[in-house]
């Protein structure tokens, strides 16, 4: 697989076409093995996203009345087609982002895995029917679609967290307007013609590219019924809260700092290895990546030796290298902020054990790479304990019992994932009942939920009400009618003054 090289300025996708802003102002994307400038990306303004919002309203009407299961098929088309094209925008996340490439293939088949769960909306949409709650009257309720809805993505998953929102979006019936990351731009706009492929009607689904421009008019827009947020959690909170004073309805997923606990009765070596892959995985810039490793009672002894030795021995490459398990950070400045918390971490007093600062690979000696670095000794009030780094770097913390680990994973302030590896069952139940997270894997690293089941954090991984996809992803995109009925035949003379009850 050669890597991706195509357009050298990315725009808007609007109304079914390949779209250019108008505000003149552009932005470099880079490719991150490299550190060379790949293309530009253009920044949109309140101007463009009034066209892209005209057109998602234009055809929402027409779409919310095409029967659900005719938005299937045209899902079941566009299914079809990101399979055809998976590795294609696999080629392009790893340009982009910097993930090693079978990575980006996982991305993309995750994000299909929605689009799949999105084609049963038939189902999903079915209401409830009650016979008879009177005399000759009955009660149902249906799931209407919302109007346009919108989501603003971050640049770890460019093609898997759009994929969380659109394909559910629509085949409720809404139309969509996309932000996608400013950093990686390219597949959004390579999904969305591949929904014009698909027979999606113009205006369906729509791409504005930009920044806080774009995103500051999505929230003042009084065509907008709904957001779909994820990113930081700064930001995240500043969407919800912008977007529900506007009246929209509003799910905002935030950031991370997820714990893996490693019991004394774990297996050991499926512990290192679970910890080195979840760590380390497409560089730690994940958001279900475990960033703190809680080890128990006697464990850190005999563990933090196997994790050193496999973090010194990770393979660190150019992301299409077959070889590679680990590829560069996205920008310059991420790279510089990760090594400043390494930095931060040592002279708060943790012991770093492994240091991936200033790792150079040969023949990309200006790529923005760096190693996998990993912490012992780290405390809870240290920065580098409270705050999201985002990158490769493990920290661990030791604690005497099960009971200081949860208490140590509870008083986080962020609650989106957790594990933990024990061969103790009560132990594993314990924990997945009493732990404050959004996300459980018990011996599971990473437990992002299936397309079925709806991903959401708790605390400040999360701001409003519901998770994304799943049957929470269908209810946030709709709203709840109820319709009470009854004909002619049934009804008794004369008004009635007195609250209706059933007779
Ligand atoms: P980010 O918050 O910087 O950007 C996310 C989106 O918000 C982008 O589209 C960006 O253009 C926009 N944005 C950035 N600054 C803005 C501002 N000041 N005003 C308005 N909009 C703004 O996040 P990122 O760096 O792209 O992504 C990494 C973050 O996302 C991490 O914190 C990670 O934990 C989080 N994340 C969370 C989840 C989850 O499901 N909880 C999933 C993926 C990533």
């Amino acid at each position: 697989m050669t890597g991706y090289s195509a357009a050298a300025s990315i725009g808007h996708y609007i109304d079914g076409k390949h779209q250019a802003a108008t505000s003149g102002r552009e932005q470099a994307v880079y490719n991150p093995a490299t550190g060379e400038v790949a293309r530009q990306v253009q920044l949109g303004n309140a101007a463009d996203l009034d066209r892209a919002v005209a057109a998602a309203r234009a055809a929402f009407p027409a779409w919310a009345d095409t029967p659900p299961i005719r938005r299937a098929r045209h899902l079941l088309r566009f299914l079809e087609l990101m399979r055809q094209h998976r590795d294609e925008l696999a080629a392009m996340i790893s340009a982009e982002h910097g993930k090693v490439f079978s990575d980006a293939q996982g991305e993309v088949t995750r994000g299909m895995d929605v689009i799949e769960f999105a084609c049963g909306i038939p189902q999903l949409l079915k209401g409830d029917y009650s016979d008879q709650v009177s005399t000759g009257i009955d009660n149902w309720t249906l799931r209407q679609p919302l109007g346009v809805v919108a989501g603003i993505t971050p640049f770890n998953f460019p093609c898997m967290v759009p994929c969380w929102m659109f394909p559910v979006a629509v085949a409720c019936g809404n139309s969509f307007v996309l932000k996608p990351s400013e950093r990686d731009p390219s597949a959004s706009i390579r999904m969305a013609e591949l929904m014009s492929e698909a027979g999606f009607p113009p205006g369906v689904f729509n791409v504005v590219q930009g920044d806080k421009l774009v995103v500051d008019a999505l929230l003042h827009h009084a065509d907008v019924a709904a957001l779909s947020f994820v990113g930081s959690t700064p930001i995240a909170q500043y969407i919800y809260e912008n977007a529900v004073r506007q009246g929209k309805r509003v799910q905002a997923l935030g950031g991370a700092k997820n714990h893996l606990v490693v019991m004394p009765d774990a297996n050991l070596e499926q512990a290192a290895d679970a910890l080195i892959g979840a760590a380390y995985g497409s560089a730690g810039e994940r958001c279900m990546a475990i960033s703190v490793g809680v080890l128990v009672g006697e464990v850190a002894d005999k563990l933090i030796p196997k994790l050193a030795e496999r973090a010194k021995n990770l393979i660190v490459r150019e992301p299409m290298h077959a070889d590679a398990e680990m590829g560069p950070i996205v920008t310059r400045a991420a790279l510089q902020r990760i090594e400043d918390y390494i930095a931060r971490g040592v002279s708060e007093g943790a012991t770093l054990v492994a240091d991936g600062r200033g790792l150079k690979v040969k023949g990309y000696e200006q790529g923005f790479f760096t190693g996998a670095s990993l912490f012992d000794h780290v405390r809870p009030e240290m920065s580098i304990y409270r705050e999201e780094i985002f990158g490769p770097v493990l920290c661990c913390v030791r604690v005497p019992d099960f009971a200081a680990a949860l208490q140590l994973v509870n008083a986080h302030e962020y609650g989106n994932g957790v594990a933990c590896y024990t061969s103790d069952g009560n132990i594993a139940r314990e924990f997945a009942r009493r732990v404050q997270t959004g996300m459980v894997g018990i011996n599971v690293p990473i437990p992002v939920p299936m397309a079925w089941q709806g991903f959401g954090g708790w605390k400040r991984s999360l701001f409003g009400d519901m998770h994304v996809y799943g049957e929470e992803g269908v209810r946030f995109y709709t709203k709840q009618k109820s319709v009470m009925q009854r004909w002619p035949a049934s009804i008794a003379k004369g008004a009635e003054f007195a609250m209706p009850v059933a007779k």
